[in-house]
């Protein structure tokens, strides 16, 4: 699976089980071989907040893996992880609905922190690592896609760091935390990957800022995933080290192609129109945005883009009312246009949506004064 699956929407339950359907994950897990493979879920639960606050994955999303994998007669499922240190885990279980699909599902919950652990030396690095995930037949890695205020993104391999001891955690922090999340990745390599771009966080892992992407991804390589998350959130995959180091390490690739993503429904992009949740950085931002009916992940770019353009001191150059939705489309305009709909305006970025890093580039080059 060398590539990355988008889907459009804001129903998670059944965007997860359209991408596991077009990707026939049912049959790739019988190719394993075992008459009832255990299946590990790993979701991102970092602090006890509802999915809408920005941080955490969906359990919408999860009801729609764990729907799927019952319906195709696979039993032996259990949901794990370890919140960041200082939260308790069960806490974020039964405050983030995890609780609740355990029971309708009957699956159990594993706190990673009451685990044991192993540990694996990769590239001279030894990489403590729970021993749950590591028994599992075959690891279903559930991120939230959003900023993070230290590694700039957080998405598929930093997720893994909610498989390790507390202690572990710390340590890597003391690495500088790149190349411990490269080892990780090979140490614990998930065999998918759904990540939950619904709703991420502007800032912070923690969420706090949440922004409305309406869209989901999948794909089995998780560097090709990172590498294309970090283009979407106005990155450039050589700016997170640790996708470049997790490709040298032969976990992935992280050269993105023409043909990554491949979009599942290109046009139920028009239908993902929703305002942005509250968020006091994300509403000052808005001061720049015009926008008439944008599509979630369009919207999104640009306050990703905007958010950067913000750190490196150029927000303030930039003119206000930056057209954007499909309520342009067909007018003339003499402003900024982001999107194909603005394709009328004498200045402007086509893309349909267009990702942050173009965004970003685009107004560099295309601004007055930048
Ligand atoms: S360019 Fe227009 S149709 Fe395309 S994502 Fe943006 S707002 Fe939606």
């Amino acid at each position: 699976m060398g590539e990355v699956t988008v889907i459009y929407g804001h129903h998670a339950e059944r965007m997860a089980i359209s991408l596991m359907e077009a990707m026939h994950i049912a049959q790739e897990i019988r190719r394993i071989g075992k008459e009832d493979p255990y299946i590990g879920l790993k979701p991102n639960l970092v602090v006890a907040q509802p999915a809408h606050w920005g941080a955490t994955t969906s359990p919408e999303l999860v009801r729609g893996v764990l729907r799927y994998l019952k319906e195709h007669g696979f039993t032996k499922i259990a949901i794990m992880e370890s919140s960041w240190v200082g939260e308790q885990t069960a806490d974020a279980f039964r405050f983030c609905g995890y609780e609740a699909l355990s029971q309708e599902f009957d699956v159990p919950l594993i706190d990673l922190k009451e685990d044991a652990y192993e540990e694996i030396e990769v590239d001279g690095l030894p990489v403590k690592v729970c021993r749950e995930p590591l028994r599992v037949d075959y690891l279903i890695n559930l991120p939230v896609l959003k900023a993070h205020c230290q590694t700039k993104i957080t998405c598929a391999l930093k997720n893994l760091k909610g498989c390790i001891p507390d202690q572990e955690k710390r340590r890597f922090h003391r690495l500088g935390l790149h190349r411990p999340i490269a080892c990780l990745s090979k140490a614990l390599r998930p065999h998918l990957t759904i990540v939950d771009g619904l709703i991420g966080d502007l800032t912070h892992e923690e969420g706090g800022n949440p922004v409305r992407m309406g869209l989901m991804l999948a794909g089995g390589d998780p560097v090709l995933i990172d590498a294309y998350v970090a283009e979407l959130l106005g990155y450039e995959g050589k700016d997170i080290p640790y996708i470049g180091l997790a490709a040298q390490l032969g976990v992935g690739s992280d050269q993105l192609s023409e043909d990554v993503p491949v979009e599942l429904n290109p046009g139920d992009k028009e239908t993902t129109i929703g305002p942005i949740e509250a968020g006091m950085e994300v509403d000052y931002l808005r001061h720049w945005i015009n926008d008439d009916n944008a599509c979630s992940p369009c919207f999104g770019s640009l306050v990703y883009a905007l958010m950067r353009l913000k750190k490196e001191g150029r927000l303030e150059n930039l003119p206000k009312g930056i057209a954007i939705g499909q309520g342009f489309k067909k007018q003339q305009g003499t402003g900024i246009g982001i999107g194909s709909c603005t394709a009328g305006f004498e200045t402007f970025l086509p893309g349909c949506p267009p990702k942050a890093k173009d965004i970003i580039q685009f107004l560099h080059n295309h601004v007055p004064g930048e």
